[in-house]
């Protein structure tokens, strides 16, 4: 249904080059190289895509681009930038890759021109860009790349600028770990094996929106989420960690000792600190659009 209402609305864009300048989408058939071919059309720039049968006519489809914007599968990025032909001076040379640190170092290897790192905290699925967050992970040269970012605030989203390093440290636990206990709940679920339209039955709005937090992630891509949790540096250390925090949780209920869970819940709550209201105030405005709009 979320696919169908991106493609239902006719929303064109302004063009911050001049007409007819080239953007060339390597890996443009995938699910976000897709997405971004709709939104340079939408905006009139003359797109091309450079998937893996095109290798063969790469030097005609780069001729004369203004950007060469590479999404591929996360463990191919790098061998399918050094694989690129030279590249005009003046041609942009960017990426959508999940991780940020080693695509922005090939890149910068491979070309001596403006260089940029995005990376959109977004899946091909959303209905438009308005708000989302891309995350901008600086190269070389941001006068000559400037354009590219004008034209995604177009597209009404907000740039977050990164360093490279940093970047791919929160993902580890904004995306990595997040999708990793994810993962485990619905390895967990699906062991336990209920009911599904019971449990929905059930559940008001909250449950069903946590409950949608976890299947959401079993109807996209294995491949995606495989390479974000086992790219991750310090997926290992992590999850290692957060498997000490399970054993300990278990040895409070072993030993029904629900005074150290309280006690252990007032840290918590205290190291979100005002956070955790925000939090509570923020789901319940989310919760009461989802049921106004009768989507929960
Ligand atoms: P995908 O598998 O849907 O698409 C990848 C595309 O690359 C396919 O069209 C494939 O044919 C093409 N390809 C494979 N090998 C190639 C080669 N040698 N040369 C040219 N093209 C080749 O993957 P996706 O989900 O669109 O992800 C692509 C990138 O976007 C990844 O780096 C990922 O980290 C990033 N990303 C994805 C999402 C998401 O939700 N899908 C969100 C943010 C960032």
């Amino acid at each position: 249904i979320m696919r169908e209402s991106y493609q239902s609305q006719h929303d064109a864009y302004r063009r911050v080059l001049p007409e007819s300048s080239k953007v060339v989408i390597v890996g443009g058939k995938g699910a976000l190289g897709a997405r971004f071919f709709d939104m340079f059309t939408r905006s009139n720039y003359v797109v091309e895509i450079l998937d893996k049968h095109d290798w063969p006519q790469a030097q005609t489809i780069l001729k004369d681009a203004k950007l060469v914007l590479i999404t591929v599968p996360i463990k191919l990025t790098e061998q399918v930038i050094v694989q690129l032909p030279e590249l005009p001076n003046d041609c942009v040379l960017a990426d959508l890759t999940s991780l940020k640190q080693s695509p922005l170092k090939s890149m910068l290897d491979k070309h001596s021109g403006p260089v940029v790192g995005l990376h959109p905290m977004f899946g091909p699925d959303v209905p438009n860009f308005v708000k989302q967050v891309f995350v901008v992970c600086e190269g070389r040269f941001p006068e000559q790349y400037d354009w590219l970012l004008q034209q995604i605030k177009i597209w009404g989203a907000v740039l977050q600028v990164d360093d490279a390093a940093e970047h791919d440290s929160s993902m580890e636990l904004i995306q990595a770990m997040r999708h990793f206990t994810t993962f485990v709940y619905g390895r967990f679920l699906s062991n336990e094996k209920p009911d599904l339209d019971q449990l929905l039955r059930l559940s008001s709005p909250i449950y069903r929106l946590e409950l949608a937090m976890t299947g959401r992630l079993f109807a996209q891509d294995p491949n995606l989420y495989a390479d974000i949790i086992f790219g991750a540096k310090n997926a290992l250390e992590l999850a290692t960690r957060f498997r000490q925090e399970l054993d300990d949780a278990i040895t409070l209920l072993q030993q029904n000792d629900k005074e150290s869970f309280k006690q252990s819940f007032e840290l918590v709550a205290q190291w979100f600190g005002g956070k955790s209201n925000e939090f509570l105030a923020d789901s319940r405005t989310l919760l009461k659009s989802a049921q106004d709009s009768r989507i929960l």
